[in-house]
């Protein structure tokens, strides 16, 4: 049976990975001249770790997972914590480790797990007609046929508008957020290892350490930033003094040209159907949420994964009923998580007396409580979501 795969960012080459290991043959249609991922690092929860695990990914991955000598969660702008969880107890309850990585690793460990010649760069998808018995996708280059298809190409998604044309597809959060990697921890400053949440204006800066030494972090606001980047460095350093010192010394650490900026998004509420006949939509194209919850790529492994389940053994007829099942086991977890990162972004970016309150609240939440939710969100059991 031949699958094609629509984009080749993380989540369409984790799809050709779980097709090419379902026995398919694979084509990865990539619309950019070469093979890129931007944005600095990025968290695999543990969730994401069980799916790269089920993709035969697990063991590289795990071994990038840095020690956990302290504790994670929240705090308020000068580091006080509001609600910690110990990060060994979320791991031990959770069946994996949260890993940080570069963007650029993980990507290149997804497609050196493929062939050559299966992906192919400088390819966009410009239409698809569903045959009925197979799918015909026009691209830059000629038509290609196929018995599956798989819609990987972002959350600004063209082929998803086409496929469910009366959904009202991305709204942009008003946040943004700026990442980056300091090549290395600021000398004599503790790292406050998770987030920091400021009552005062609704913005926040995360640090999370890298196995190599660097330290991803990231950072958010709302509102016009300066464009220049070295002025919007400036700015934001201007912006984090008064907060704990790790901020300020990672900025400084951070040249400015190395900074990715973007104003976060999500889908304005999630898709009636992740499967149209023979095809599906999978990663961003198909839940695009904002990043409150580090759960957007571990999303895209968990389709992935699904993916590779329902069309194991599937023959070209039995690809809508295939994808039927992947809809049914995916869209209410996808569903569920989309929500509660609406949830948490509203809550994240209180400001005033509601967000003393939260913070006040926030500090009333018993650790062990915090370990138990983090782990429930983490929970990935591939042989029980088929069975649902
Ligand atoms: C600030 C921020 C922080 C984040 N942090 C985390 C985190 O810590 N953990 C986590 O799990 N997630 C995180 N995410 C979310 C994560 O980055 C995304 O969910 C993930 O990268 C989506 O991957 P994707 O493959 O679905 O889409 P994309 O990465 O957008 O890839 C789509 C690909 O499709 C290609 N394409 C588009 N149109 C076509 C076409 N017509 N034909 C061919 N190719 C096409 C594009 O060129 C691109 O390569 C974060 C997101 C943001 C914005």
């Amino acid at each position: 049976m031949h699958v094609a795969v629509i984009g080749a960012g993380l989540g369409g080459l984790a799809a050709a990975v779980a097709a090419d290991r379902a026995g398919h043959t694979v084509t990865v249609l990539e619309r950019a001249p070469a093979l890129r991922e931007t944005g600095a690092g990025i968290g695999i929860m543990p969730n994401g770790v069980l799916a790269l695990d089920a993709l035969g990914l697990g063991g590289p991955v795990r071994a990038q997972a840095g020690p956990l000598d302290s504790d994670g969660g929240m705090r308020d702008r000068h580091g006080n914590p509001l609600v910690t969880a110990d990060l060994a107890a979320v791991q031990e309850r959770a069946g994996a480790p949260l890993v940080v990585v570069r963007r650029s690793w993980l990507h290149g460990l997804l497609a050196d797990a493929l062939a050559p010649g299966i992906v192919l760069t400088g390819t966009p998808a410009t239409a698809l007609y569903d045959a009925g018995d197979h799918v015909e996708l026009r691209t830059g280059g000629g038509p290609v046929h196929a018995d599956a298809v798989v819609v990987a190409d972002g959350a600004h998604s063209r082929l998803r508008s086409a496929l469910l044309p009366d959904h009202p597809g991305l709204a942009g959060s008003g946040e943004y957020a700026a990442r980056a990697i300091a090549p290395a921890a600021p000398a004599g400053v503790p790292l406050p290892v998770g987030e920091l949440v400021d009552h005062h204006t609704g913005d926040r800066f995360g640090c999370l350490p890298l196995a190599d030494g660097g330290v991803y972090w990231y950072t958010t606001w709302h509102g016009t930033a300066p464009a220049d980047p070295a002025d919007r460095h400036r700015w934001l350093r201007d912006r984090r003094s008064g907060w704990h010192p790790s901020t300020v010394a990672l900025l400084d650490a951070t040249p400015a040209e190395t900074v990715h900026v973007v104003e976060t998004q999500q889908l304005v509420h999630p898709l009636p159907t992740m499967a149209v006949g023979r095809v599906a939509l999978l990663g961003d194209a198909a839940h695009a949420m904002t990043p409150d919850l580090g759960q957007g790529a571990c999303q895209a492994f968990e389709d992935a994964v699904m993916l590779g389940a329902v069309l194991d053994g599937a023959s070209a007829a039995g690809v809508p009923a295939a994808l039927r099942g992947y809809d049914a086991i995916r869209r209410p977890r996808t569903s569920h998580l989309q929500r509660e990162c609406r949830r948490m972004h509203r809550l994240l970016g209180l400001t005033g007396w509601r967000g003393r309150l939260r913070d006040a609240l926030l500090r009333r939440v018993p650790s062990a409580l915090a370990v138990r939710s983090l782990a429930a969100q983490y929970r990935f059991d591939v042989r029980g979501s088929i069975a649902v």
